[in-house]
């Protein structure tokens, strides 16, 4: 591809949607590139209902991302889906390679986002899509009526943990100290909810089964305690659902932008330590990982790249 936008942004979750917004309303020829779906985390939790004005009955993430992909692409933002594997930052034109094309830009914003952290036991691979799980949106139904546990103690967790009460018979958290690290908000309503039962200082050390996940050994950090957890044999199985933190999707930027945990560092404008070059959202080293804060990086990441074409 010839064509050199003014700017590309990679990734299509809040941040990176925000900033073709804000790009597009500033008439800046913008390309945001995605490799899988729109929304990145958002499309894959349930309930919002921290996003400021956010309270429209019946709203979950996948419903608020495509009203933003929507408003990006009504301001001219265009789109592409590939995967990128390769770039080159620190020239005048930036260059983003996939295996089949190769885009260009004066400047680019990485909104790659995270993507959620496995759980660490025994066995967890062979058995992601035939018991485990990290997204209860996409695999809920699956587990009506069963019994499902959900690993971890934050607020993905336990918000995860009381949309999995509305199929599963019976949610379990498993979490790895004595008091969850959710806000207190979530807490009181988990704590509320007759269907959730809490499984203390333990974690999961192996998963096991036929073809589907049936048991699996617990282990009480404090005591060193193993407990055998198997599946009521009218159900043959039952689900484990992981929500302990994220890894950041920054291996592309690796010995080119300077990291921190894997986290991209930024000025709070945005600009990593490359000029022409800015990070938005989750995949930023920053406090607070929320749809608004993202979006907020996203709206200053655009203006900037604005004034540092300007300029
Ligand atoms: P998080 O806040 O980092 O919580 C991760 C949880 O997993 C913690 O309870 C942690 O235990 C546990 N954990 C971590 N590593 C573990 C391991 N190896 N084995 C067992 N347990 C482990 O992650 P999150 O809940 O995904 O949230 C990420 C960010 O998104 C946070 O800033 C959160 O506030 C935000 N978020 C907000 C909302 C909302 O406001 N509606 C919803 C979802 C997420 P410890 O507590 O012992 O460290």
């Amino acid at each position: 591809m010839d064509k050199v936008y003014d700017v590309i942004i990679l990734g299509a979750g809040p941040a990176g949607l925000a900033a073709g917004l804000y790009a597009g309303r500033s008439r800046l020829s913008t390309l945001i590139i995605e490799k899988g779906k729109d929304g990145g985390q958002i499309a894959i939790t349930d309930e919002i209902e921290n996003y400021p004005g956010q309270m429209v009955e019946g709203e979950s993430g996948p419903s608020l991302i495509a009203r933003m992909t929507e408003q990006a692409q009504k301001f001219g933002a265009e789109r592409a889906t590939d995967t990128i594997t390769s770039v080159e930052l620190d020239g005048e034109v930036k260059v983003l390679k996939s295996a089949k094309n190769e885009y260009r830009a004066k400047a680019v914003i990485v909104a790659t986002g995270a993507f959620p952290k496995p759980i660490g036991c025994e066995n967890e691979a062979k058995f992601i899509g035939k018991g485990v799980s990290f997204c209860a949106t996409c695999d809920a139904a699956f587990f009506e009526d069963f019994e499902v546990f959900v690993v971890g103690g934050g607020d993905s967790a336990v918000e995860e943990a009381m949309y999995l009460t509305k199929f599963a018979r019976k949610v379990t958290i498993i979490h790895r100290r004595d008091e969850l690290r959710a806000a207190k908000s979530i807490q009181e309503k988990a704590f509320a909810n007759p269907k959730i039962a809490f499984l203390w200082d333990s974690v999961v050390q192996s998963v096991d089964g036929d073809e589907l996940l049936s048991k699996m050994v617990v282990k009480n950090v404090k005591t060193g305690e193993l407990t055998t957890i198997e599946a009521d044999p009218d159900d043959g199985l039952f689900g484990v659902f992981g929500f302990i933190g994220y890894n950041p999707n920054s291996k592309l930027f690796d010995g080119i932008l300077t990291l921190e945990n894997g986290y991209i560092k930024t000025d709070e404008n945005m600009h990593t330590n490359l000029p022409g070059v800015f990070a938005a959202g989750d995949i930023r080293v920053k406090s607070l990982r929320q749809v608004v804060t993202a979006a907020a990086d996203g709206a200053i990441a655009a203006m900037q790249v604005e004034k540092f074409i300007n300029e």
